[in-house]
């Protein structure tokens, strides 16, 4: 049997933790099992729907690395099937112009409603049913809706997918949460976190068990379905930190310039970015990167320093890592006070190393500042 599983979001802006993490165990379980992840958007509740908001989604999980075998289906495109099954299921009937689903051993319920709109429990259950689910895998906020479902699944005379239900993302203090405005990804996309280190973040809370820095295929081979997150988890901000520099101080430098690049003053001269490369690495988030890089490409008032202008003279244009430490020591056994060379150079007290400082600045603009 190949495993199907879908993720199922409202279009309601960019995902939240919450729903990132259905999308992480989804996608995790798929790629594991060799199976495959169907879109859909869950749009039948209009009233909720926002504008721009199912591209909003597309485009987080392809920032996040979490692409799709299907979709995105439509859930309201399908609203005539969802008409016709419902007269068709087993134990249907209409009452007070509703139609209701009758079921040995569960409350009767409602599957469309009396204004002819299908609930989102029997438009989703048709939906799993006609694209062969075999597994759903979602927050623990849809647990009383599952029995609901495979009643309804089986009313169409199908065999139901199997319901399983992760923890829930709680937000607190000093936590990622809706109140720090952090509980987005958009948001933490904005503040430059990686998507590997949220990705590896939801991953490891997504089934219990031992890691720590992962890649994604790491990932995919710890992850364990029947260790899914129970109950509430906590996404801390710190943990989210120290991910974040892990992984940067992963990324080639190709590739870590041009994200920094993102961060940094509009125009910022890429060679001067990679010249500082090394010293970037130990950044919390690519913007944290980028304020290094301004505090660089930001001419400072005048402050000069002819002994640095002197000694800056005896070194090649560019500087490669080495050259600029041996700089540095020259400086130093010179008795230039290094402070002072910092302030001239960047006109800030503190920055990136002065190293990299020096690596960053061609030798003309480092002679200017300091003459
Ligand atoms: N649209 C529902 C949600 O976003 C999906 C529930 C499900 O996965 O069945 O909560």
């Amino acid at each position: 049997m190949t495993v199907r599983v879908r993720f199922a979001p409202s279009p309601t802006g960019s995902l939240h933790l919450g729903s990132a993490l259905t999308a992480v165990a989804n996608w995790l379980f798929a790629r594991q099992q060799g199976g495959e992840l169907v879109l859909r958007i869950d749009d039948t509740d209009e009233g909720r729907a926002v504008e721009g908001a199912e591209q909003a989604i597309e485009q987080d999980l392809r920032w996040l690395g979490l692409g799709w075998d299907e979709g995105p289906v439509r859930q309201s495109e399908r609203r005539q099937r969802h008409l016709e099954q419902a007269a068709a299921a087993k134990g249907a009937h209409a009452r007070d112009g509703a139609v209701w689903l009758s079921s040995p051993g569960l409350p009767e319920f409602v599957i469309v409603r009396s204004d002819g709109r299908p609930t989102y429990r029997w438009a989703s259950a048709v939906d799993d049913a006609d694209m062969g689910i075999t597994h759903v895998v979602r927050g623990n906020d849809h647990l009383p809706n599952a029995a609901l479902q495979i009643a309804a699944v089986r009313s169409l005379g199908a065999e139901p997918p199997q319901y399983l239900h992760h923890a829930l993302v709680r937000g607190e203090g000093g936590k990622l949460s809706k109140r720090d405005g952090a509980d987005s990804i958009a948001a933490l996309r904005e503040e430059g976190y990686p998507p590997e280190a949220i990705v590896n973040l939801l991953g490891l809370v997504a089934s219990s068990g031992p890691g720590d820095v992962m890649s994604l295929p790491e990932l995919v081979e710890r992850f364990d379905i029947d260790r899914l997150a129970r109950g509430e988890v906590v996404l801390e901000s710190k943990r989210l930190r120290a991910l974040s520099t892990a992984h940067i101080s992963r990324l080639h430098d190709d590739d870590l310039v041009a994200r920094v690049l993102g961060f940094a003053p509009a125009g910022t001269d890429p060679q001067l970015v990679a010249a500082m490369a090394p010293a970037l690495r130990g950044a919390h988030t690519l913007a944290e990167a980028g304020d290094l890089v301004a505090c660089v490409t930001e001419a400072p008032l005048q402050h000069s320093l002819p002994e640095l202008a002197t000694i800056r003279e005896r070194y090649p244009d560019r500087l490669s890592e080495q050259d600029a430490r041996a700089l540095v020591d020259e400086l130093r056994s010179a008795g230039v006070p290094l402070r002072e060379a910092r302030m001239t150079l960047t006109g800030r007290e503190r920055g990136p190393e002065l190293w990299a400082v020096l690596a960053a600045l061609p030798r003309d603009e480092a002679i200017r500042r300091a003459a």
